[in-house]
């Protein structure tokens, strides 16, 4: 699949690398249809993090469920989903007060994940042609509408990047 990667600092890329898969019970697999260009992606981009080459950038996507592990239960495959920035379990003592942002699973070294981020997690971006969900219960939020619509203008995100 295609992803925009870090090469380097104020270099992005266009890469090819091994498709997303699922990998629990509780993930989804989406297939994204747009992505933000987030001013927090600025902070790698202008060599502030320390991020590595090659990780993948991107988080507020929109994009349609491909598959689910066999413990989902509230998306199936052709769901249109958007998936917020921060990942997170639902179900921690913190997740169950609202503080998803500070979820105690997500990440091993310390409280709060994020897609496509430097030191937030290994969880690869979404400016990506596939991103995988965990505990996609909690991180899949179906939305009305269908890919291209007004929710996605057609020039804008990661449409454009791919042309
Ligand atoms: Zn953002
Ligand atoms: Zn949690």
């Amino acid at each position: 699949m295609r992803v925009v990667a870090y090469a380097d600092v104020r270099t992005v890329a266009v890469r090819e690398v091994p498709d997303a898969m699922l990998e629990a019970e509780t993930d989804a697999l989406v297939r994204i249809t747009s992505t933000a260009l987030c001013g927090t992606d600025l902070h790698m981009y202008d060599g502030r993090t320390g991020a590595e080459p090659g990780l993948v950038f991107g988080h507020e996507p929109l994009g349609v469920v491909e598959q689910v592990g066999s413990a989902v239960q509230t998306v199936r495959p052709g769901t249109r989903v958007v998936i917020p920035t921060h990942l997170f379990c639902g179900t921690c003592v913190l997740c169950a007060r609202g503080l998803s942002a500070a979820c105690l699973r997500a990440r091993a070294e310390g409280p709060g994940a994020a897609y496509g981020y430097a030191g937030m997690g290994p969880y690869r971006g979404a400016q990506a042609d596939l991103l995988r969900v965990p505990w996609a219960d909690a991180n899949c939020v179906p939305v009305p509408g269908e890919p291209g619509d007004g929710y996605e203008p057609a020039r804008f995100g990661w449409p454009a990047v791919r042309g």
